[in-house]
């Protein structure tokens, strides 16, 4: 079976290869996806589907949201620029400096485009994110900037759209066949791919092969030997489908491991998640406004300053910690004061509540004597500075506390107090493949192998450490368009 261009994965990166790898010229293209129909899309399909993108003038995000203006008065004069320098400063403060400076370049400067290129040429639709990224403050809703732009009916629309759109393009989509090796002429050009389908093995060649099979975070093995413990025990918040098997077939044939292996995306969820994201509940069970209240484990003690920076800057790096608490357990507990501002999410699980913080705590399965000294010994030091303003870094912060609160440090002090048990759940890893500007794979000879390209979760080098909001979708955006050109023209 013979195709210029084979796309294993059947997420975002994939459809943005497949797709532009079309658009380039490619006649025959093929999109081979692991995954059963009722089970397609990858961890794209579960996610907010929130894309961070750049902008000089807020009127660039009207051709996304008309009706902006309409539907959140204000909205022009509130929204502030994005350019380059602020998703770079954004993008080297949570990696601590390490991601990789060349592909985040071509990440950021590609950003706006590729959005335009989604809506153009992928046909998909675009709404504000109110619910997650909107914060209202008085009579008007505060937008942060840069990610508050997601694709409508989020991630099970963003991967409804691509499959429609790639079908309509006469792209030839196959389930239920899973990649399990490359193929390669004595020349190392890699000539196809081995899979395995509902028929058994069979042999796909190709001129041209882009891998978008995502990392390797449904791999409890993969993920305590590169993670450690205790990653092996995580849940997992989207596709149980992503085994690395892209990162393992190319690292066979001599890929280069780039970026930090050992480095994830997680964040709090609900603590009696399933295993595995559920398809219909998609990114329902994320508890993302901790920032409003504080955390405590089992011990009950904080231990993170819950105010550090704005949950979308901190939420990525606060599941990992918050799994490596005792028991993996720890409660999120708010005030009546805060609760409007919590997520909607919230509301699909009951939180326990007390009209006082001694019966609020005596419900949690943690230490209750110790519980109530840390929030006896929090609301002493509370409240300085402000006045508080939830949309931004307001500075109201504790004083004389370890670990300190640097924003949003209200006493708990109105009734009625709530708490959520939470959990950390893995999103993706960072651990990837190097690859050049065009998404090509590198060898560990440090030369691009021919006819072999990458993007989404298997590019290494982006995160370290941590991650900001909305960047996952849109560097598959980017680089999947990029590699499928590559790979149409190659
Ligand atoms: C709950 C949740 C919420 C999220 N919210 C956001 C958000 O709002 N904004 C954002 O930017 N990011 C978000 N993310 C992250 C984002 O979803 C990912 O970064 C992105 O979807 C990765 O795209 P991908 O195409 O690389 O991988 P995926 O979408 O995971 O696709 C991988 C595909 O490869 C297939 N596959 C695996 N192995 C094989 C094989 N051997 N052969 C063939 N196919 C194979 C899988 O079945 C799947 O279809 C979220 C993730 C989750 C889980």
């Amino acid at each position: 079976m013979d195709y210029d261009v084979i796309v294993v994965g059947g997420g975002n990166a994939a459809f943005a290869a497949a797709v532009s790898a079309k658009e380039n010229g490619a006649k025959r293209v093929l999109v081979l996806e692991k995954a059963p129909r009722e089970k397609r899309g990858g961890n794209t399909h579960f996610s907010g589907a929130v894309f961070r993108f750049i902008y000089d003038d807020v009127s660039q995000l009207d051709r996304f949201v008309p009706n902006a203006e309409r539907d959140y008065p204000g909205f022009h004069k509130g929204v502030q620029p994005y350019p380059v320098a602020g998703f770079r400063e954004d993008l080297m403060r949570v990696t601590q400096g390490r991601t990789d400076p060349e592909l985040s370049t071509v990440l950021i400067e590609n950003s706006y485009d590729t959005m335009c290129w989604l809506q153009d040429v992928g046909k998909h639709q675009f709404e504000l994110a109110i619910s997650v990224m909107g914060v209202r403050v008085g009579g008007e809703v505060k937008w942060p900037r840069g990610a508050m732009i997601r694709t409508v009916h989020e991630g099970v629309g963003l991967s409804k759209t691509w499959f429609e759109t790639a079908e309509k393009m006469g792209i030839e989509i196959r389930y239920e066949t899973g990649a399990v090796r490359l193929t390669q002429a004595e020349s190392g050009r890699v000539t196809g791919i081995v899979a395995r389908g509902p028929d058994g093995f069979a042999t796909f060649n190709a001129k041209a092969v882009v891998l978008a099979s995502g990392g390797f975070e449904t791999n409890p093995e993969w993920r305590l030997r590169y993670l450690g413990a205790p990653w092996d025990h995580a849940k997992v918040r989207g596709s149980n489908f992503n085994y690395g098997d892209g990162l393992k077939m190319s690292l066979d044939i001599g890929a280069m491991p780039w970026g930090h292996w050992s480095g994830c995306h997680a964040t709090p969820i609900v603590a009696t998640a399933a295993d595995y994201g559920v398809q219909n509940l998609t990114d329902k069970t994320n508890r993302l406004s901790y920032h409003y209240g504080v955390m405590l484990n089992v011990e009950g003690k904080r231990w993170v300053d819950e105010g550090a920076d704005l949950n979308s800057f901190t939420y990525a790096k606060y599941g990992g910690m918050i799994l490596k608490q005792p028991r993996s357990l720890v409660y999120q507990i708010f005030d009546s004061k805060v609760v409007d501002l919590l997520e909607p999410r919230y509301s699909t699980t009951e939180p326990f509540k007390s009209d006082t913080l001694e019966g609020l705590v005596k419900q949690l399965d943690l230490d209750h004597e110790q519980a109530m000294k840390t929030l006896e010994a929090y609301n002493r030091a509370a409240n300085h500075g402000g006045p508080f303003n939830p949309a931004v870094l307001d500075g109201v912060h504790t004083e004389g506390l370890e670990p300190k609160k640097t924003n949003w440090a209200l006493k708990l002090d109105k009734p009625p107090f709530l708490s959520w048990p939470v959990t950390g759940g893995i999103t993706f890893t960072f651990g990837g493949l190097k690859v050049t500007q065009d998404a090509q794979v590198v060898a560990t000879d440090w030369k691009p192998i021919p006819g072999l390209y990458t993007c989404g979760e298997m590019v290494g080098g982006l995160f370290h450490y941590n991650y900001p909001l909305g960047t996952g979708l849109m560097s598959g955006a980017v680089f999947g368009r990029i590699a499928g050109r590559a790979a149409a023209r190659s």
